[in-house]
């Protein structure tokens, strides 16, 4: 399924690719749909090289592998399960990959924008930006960890040692988030869009003390608050509702355009700012932390052709927790003579 222009993705036949170096053949198990993906869709991020296969949260089993280059390790051997992330290259040499942040790598490349994904029976990563994955968990659940989990995991972190945590726009990340801080002994104050009754209540369920709309006052103050949403209005609705010291992590890779706002709701040491990507260390703390929570998804399989109504239903908020294309089902039922 690739996206050729802005609006337009369609189903396409693609001779299936060979490893080269560094590189292995992944067999797709299942693959989580992001609110990225929409963007890149919708043309809100700019695809560099169009067509590309979008899907950065990629489950699947390693089925050949290309010769490693000297410093490279050991490939996985086929059979592995391995999972395939949002970053997918990064150079190694500039000051952010030398300085442990190649989250922030100036010439980085992002697997289903630069580097074709997992919309796709198969696909190709490089080894070194692939991961082991826990036990205990199906490729479906497993596919939102990759990246509403490894950002959300990020984005946590970001607020330090903040005990009161607002989540603001309750999606795949933050009901993934909200298991995490709960288990850190976080308490979970949960925004949705006015009127979400429905989410409010999965936020309830998943251990949120509060549960209510994005424009009313939580009953007491936050220490933090995490921006999941797209919607640049929310920054200084949550920095107002924010004690001293307080910080807003905007977690998306796109939002609308923030309003100005006083001064004063800046007061106070109170901080605003982004999460970008992530590295491998997030990911390897946060796959290794989430069988301890333990970490559990609610997800909304979708077949392969229906990629688009899954982006439309993640769009108008049709589910709650997340979206998976299911690729292993429909393989199955393709070899089911019934
Ligand atoms: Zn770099
Ligand atoms: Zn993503």
């Amino acid at each position: 399924m690739q996206i050729e222009r802005p609006g337009v993705m369609r189903p396409v036949e693609r001779p299936e690719p060979q490893p080269g170096h560094d590189q292995v053949l992944v067999r797709v198990s299942a693959c989580g749909v992001c609110r990225t993906d929409l963007h890149l869709l919708d043309g809100e991020l700019e695809i560099p090289h169009p067509p590309i296969i979008p899907g950065h949260q990629i489950v699947g089993t390693v089925i050949a592998c290309g010769e490693p280059t000297e410093a490279a390790e050991p490939p996985p051997r086929p059979g592995t399960r391995v999972g395939i992330p949002w970053l997918g290259w990064t150079c190694g040499r500039c000051r952010y990959c030398l300085s442990g942040r190649e989250n922030l790598c100036d010439r980085a490349r992002f697997t289903g924008r630069d580097i074709d994904g997992g919309y796709a029976q198969s696909t190709l990563a490089d080894q070194r930006y692939c991961f082991a994955l826990p036990e205990g968990y199906s490729d479906l659940q497993l596919a939102p960890l990759l990246c509403a989990g490894l950002i959300g995991y990020r984005a946590l972190g970001m607020t330090g040692d903040a005990e009161r945590l607002g989540l603001f726009g309750f999606g795949s990340s933050a009901h993934i988030v909200a298991q995490v801080a709960r288990f850190q002994g976080r308490r979970v104050f949960a925004f949705t869009r006015p009127g979400d009754r429905s989410t409010q209540a999965f936020a309830l369920s998943l251990g949120a003390e509060w549960a209510g709309d994005s424009v009313t006052a939580p009953p007491e103050e936050l220490d933090a608050a995490i921006v999941f949403a797209s919607a640049g209005e929310l920054v200084p609705v949550a920095l107002g509702m924010l004690a001293k010291a307080g910080v807003v992590v905007c977690a998306g890779i796109h939002m609308s355009d923030i309003p100005s706002f006083p001064y004063s709701t800046l007061w106070g040491e109170r901080v605003i700012r982004s999460v970008a990507n992530l590295t491998r260390q997030d990911a390897r703390e946060f796959l290794a932390l989430a069988p301890q929570v333990p970490v559990r998804t609610d997800v909304h399989p979708y077949a392969l052709a229906d990629a688009a109504l899954a982006l439309e239903d993640l769009r108008h908020g049709r589910f709650v927790g997340s979206a998976v294309i299911d690729l292993a089902t429909e393989r199955s039922g393709a070899r089911d003579p019934a």
